[in-house]
């Protein structure tokens, strides 16, 4: 089983890595920064590496100062006090806790939905685990519609009820969605919610983009819908929050019943997460608020999405204006490229979308990610239609792109 299949193909993260680009290639693919963590983050590491006792194994729940800044920053939002002790789990990375919940809940062949387009990820974390992936379309755009947003991809409750078999065990939420941007609305999570409570369902919602949530929208936590609490487990992440991808510190918030296994899992896959980084990520949140940290970030963050944007509306091309999240999907469906292209094999054997991006990033020298990568195999050719640009950079990294991208029209 694990031998077989795209869950083994090459990634894209490794296809498209910037060791593959050459190097003056500006790099919006993988979605990390090219800026550093806050100082007063930073700060907090490097006196974790001159003590003791954060230099070794953490408790697999994960280190108390981070359960307890969790607890303190998170309380609120879930209004509830949730406990240290039950209902938070420190992850090596958000993958790595979403890996643990399939492992500790997964029999061979029960299914789990997920909305397409889906982080790629999800896919080889369920198969591995003897998960089946159930795809249900989050339905892009009219193809005719000059400007849409993410909340014009839409989910239809209809083929999410039609999906759903006795073998289904759980349904994935991406909210703010990687790769399209998408803020699931309330009314979207209730008919979610509704359903998981008829099949009795569990719901891994991945909020990882919780911080980039844009234009005032609300960020809406299934978790908090009547019911939810407990069948739901949410997944938070330090690198989107903190700037520090590689760090690999990540969480879960749930109730005991899906915590205690996930931990029983977790203990035996990594055992404990990472010490020393799980204190600067305590004070990350310990801090945040009263530095008013992501109100500023998110500021940033929308003036980097506007450099993207208004790159794009000056080029003419159709774009998804992402309403959370750092990405933004472009139409490069009109894109051309000459078919002998010299394409490394690991692109040739794909789609067009991964042709298109290799020649968008050696010719205009900006890398993407193409969005197949986010599809089953089946239904890989809604995804050629886009390639993913990232706008987790710096403002003058993204002036030079929007030059450079220019040269596409
Ligand atoms: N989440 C990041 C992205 O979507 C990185 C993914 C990865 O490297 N696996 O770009």
């Amino acid at each position: 089983r694990l031998k077989e299949g795209r869950a083994l193909a090459q990634d894209v993260w490794s296809i498209y890595n910037v060791a593959n680009l050459p190097a003056d290639c500006i790099n919006l693919g993988q979605g990390y920064m090219n800026f550093s963590p806050p100082q007063w983050v930073t700060e907090a590491a490097q006196t974790a590496l001159r003590d003791i006792a954060p230099n070794h194994y953490s408790h697999p729940r994960g280190r108390i100062r981070l359960r307890e800044a969790i607890k303190n920053f998170y309380s609120p939002q879930f209004n509830r006090e949730l406990d240290v002790e039950s209902e938070i789990l420190v992850t090596s990375g958000a993958n790595e806790g979403q890996y643990s919940v399939f492992t500790a809940f997964l029999e061979h062949g029960d299914e789990v939905i997920m909305f397409e387009p889906f982080f790629d990820q999800y896919l080889p974390s369920v198969t591995f685990n003897g998960g089946k992936p159930v795809y249900v379309p989050l339905h892009p755009p009219a193809h005719s519609k000059e400007k849409s947003t993410s909340n014009d991809w839409t989910i239809d409750i209809d083929e999410l009820r039609r999906a759903i078999t006795p073998r289904t065990k759980m349904i994935i939420i991406n909210t703010p969605h990687n790769p399209v941007g998408k803020v699931f609305t309330r009314a979207e999570l209730e008919a979610i919610a509704a359903l998981a409570e008829e099949f009795n369902l569990l719901v891994m919602s991945d909020e990882v983009y919780d911080c980039l949530v844009f234009d005032g929208k609300e960020h809406v936590r299934i978790a908090n819908l009547p019911g939810m609490w407990d069948r739901t487990v949410t997944v938070g992440s330090a690198g989107k929050a903190f700037a520090a991808t590689g760090w690999r510190v990540g969480w879960l918030i749930g109730p005991k019943s899906i915590i205690q296994p996930t931990l029983a899992a977790s203990t035996r896959i990594v055992f404990c997460t990472n010490s020393p980084l799980q204190e600067a990520a305590a004070c990350g949140l310990e801090q945040a608020k009263e530095r008013q940290f992501f109100e500023t970030q998110l500021k940033e963050y929308a003036e980097r999405r506007a450099i993207l944007t208004d790159a794009f509306d000056r080029l003419g091309l159709k774009y998804t204006l992402p309403e959370g999240s750092y990405f933004v999907l472009l139409d490069i469906s009109d894109v051309n490229f000459p078919e002998d292209y010299p394409f490394p094999e690991s692109v040739l054997g794909r789609g067009r979308d991964f042709k298109a991006c290799w020649f968008i990033a050696l010719e205009i020298g900006v890398s993407s990610i193409p969005v197949s990568e986010f599809y089953c195999d089946e239904h890989a050719n809604i995804g050629e239609a886009f390639g993913r640009f990232a706008f987790c950079k710096d403002v003058e990294t993204l002036k030079k792109a929007a030059e450079r991208l220019q040269a596409l029209k």
